[in-house]
């Protein structure tokens, strides 16, 4: 698969990337990312509501280290 990789988010085949997601992954990551740093004390489950991006989604970024989550919110950016 060389140039190729699956996305650990959502298991779409995408080119290989620094970030081992997709690009539509890659996305809603810095969406989440944006709102996190304008809003620290916005509740996951509002920013999934505001985005669209499901809190599952958030969750799993959260569990690869990309955020920090804590008390249904997001406490630190990697
Ligand atoms: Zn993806």
């Amino acid at each position: 698969m060389g140039n190729y990789q699956i996305c650990d988010f959502c298991g779409n085949l995408s080119e290989r990337r620094s970030r081992k997601m997709c690009p539509s992954c890659e996305d809603a990551y810095f969406k989440i990312r944006s709102i996190a740093e304008v809003k620290p004390d916005m509740m996951v489950i509002d920013i999934s509501r505001q985005t669209g991006i499901s809190v599952s989604k958030i969750i799993a970024f959260a569990q690869k280290g990309f955020f920090i989550l804590k008390e249904g919110t997001i406490e630190g950016l990697d």
